[in-house]
């Protein structure tokens, strides 16, 4: 039994099931409730995890390595598309702090072995000819790629279908380790369910799960993102390639092209758990946008959303056994990204063996 039917618990459904398993994957299956369908997808290793995560850092590495292979597989089993895209981020600076800041970024890309490559003002804008005139340097990171993330878990849902996972709507609310077997209690279908082991993937709301060991419902918490999706006028070709990173006024935004010439502009980090959308982020986010990317003044509005990072103490995910369940919550800003690796950890637990080594710092154990 797996609760939760993000990308986390739907991949670890769907591999879970190719080795032969016996699934049943629990959800409330309320979109609004998912971050999963929120994300930007970017698939970016360092873009996201600061200096000195080095442990997090690892594991992204060992993330990046996989998407790809697990990508093609899934597309290949769901007969879907996922929109992947391997162009690289291009992120650019407006000023000398920027500048200096981007360099110590592209230093470190370098001394870990992935690709940056150093450009200036020109060269920006004759690989993205939208970017404003007065975009002063960049650094393309060539080995980051994104994913239309959407598209990614419909592939899954799908993949998950097709490998014979069963699916139940409701929430769990209560898993009990019984002598070789857990408890399952379900609301919403009213169902009470046996099962030799159960995965606990509810992201943020893991914590709310009774049976769920006290350290990690204390760990996780809920960190709201608003995001924009912005679409071309028919007609319209494309006004960007590659992912864009900028730090505007010392703000950071991002700007996500789709195969479809939709435009993920993103996003806000608050220490909240409501999903209000609020005028002052949207205003905030268009404004950065615009100040990178004039020409998105001409895209249509389509969608502001709202969601909740499975935030941890330490920012990193947490993945592995406690109390008798598998635990794979708390994947923060990097769930996407970490998803295929996550299902291959998962997996191996499910068949009685250890993760790969880069799993270790992000035991349940090393809380509290
Ligand atoms: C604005 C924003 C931008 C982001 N951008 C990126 C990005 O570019 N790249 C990246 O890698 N990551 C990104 N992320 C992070 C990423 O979205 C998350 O880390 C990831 O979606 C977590 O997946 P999940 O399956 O754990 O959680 P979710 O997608 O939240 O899914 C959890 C599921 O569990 C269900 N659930 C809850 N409680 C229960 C219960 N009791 N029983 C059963 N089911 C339950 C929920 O209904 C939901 O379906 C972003 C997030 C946000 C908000």
């Amino acid at each position: 039994m797996i609760a939760g039917g993000g990308v986390i618990g739907t991949a670890i459904a769907w591999r879970a099931a190719l080795v032969g398993l016996a699934v049943t994957l629990v959800d409330p299956d309320d979109d609004a409730d998912k971050a999963s369908l929120v994300a930007a997808g970017m698939l970016g290793p360092v873009s996201e995890s600061v200096f000195g995560e080095r442990d997090l850092l690892n594991l992204n590495l060992l993330a990046i390595s996989r998407f790809p292979g697990f990508n093609a597989e899934l597309e290949q089993a769901a007969g879907q598309q996922t929109g992947l895209r391997t162009e690289g981020t291009l992120a650019v600076a407006y000023d000398g702090g920027d500048m200096a800041a981007l360099n110590r970024l592209t230093a470190f890309r370098r001394s870990i072995g992935l690709q940056a490559r150093e450009l200036d003002g020109r060269r920006c804008r004759e690989l993205e000819p939208f970017l404003a005139p007065g975009t002063r340097g960049g650094v393309l990171a060539t080995g980051d790629l994104s994913v239309d993330n959407r598209r990614y878990l419909a592939a899954l849902r799908e993949a998950a279908r097709k490998a014979g996972v069963a699916t139940l709507t409701g929430a769990v609310t209560a898993v009990r380790q019984g002598a070789g077997h857990v408890r399952v209690t379900v609301s919403g279908a009213d169902a009470e369910l046996s099962a030799p082991q159960a995965v606990v993937a509810a992201g943020w709301a893991a914590g709310k799960i009774d049976g769920v060991p006290e350290t990690i419902r204390k760990a996780l918490r809920p960190v709201k993102g608003q995001i924009l999706r912005l679409r071309h006028p028919r007609g319209m070709p494309p006004i960007l390639t590659h992912t864009v990173r900028a730090t505007v006024g010392g703000r950071d935004v991002y700007l996500v092209p789709r195969a479809d010439g939709e435009v993920v502009v993103g996003a806000t980090q608050e220490e909240r758990g409501d999903t209000t959308a609020t005028a002052g982020a949207v205003h905030d986010l268009l404004r950065d946008a615009m100040t990178a990317l004039p020409a998105i003044s001409e895209l249509t509005f389509a969608e502001v959303s709202v969601g909740l990072r499975p935030g941890t103490q330490d920012n990193g995910p947490i993945v592995g056994l406690a109390a008798g369940l598998i635990i794979a919550a708390g994947h923060f800003r990097n769930g996407i990204l970490l998803s295929a690796a996550t299902a291959d950890a998962v997996t191996e637990l499910l068949s009685g063996r250890e993760p790969s080594a880069q799993w270790l710092p992000f035991a349940p154990g090393r809380l509290g």
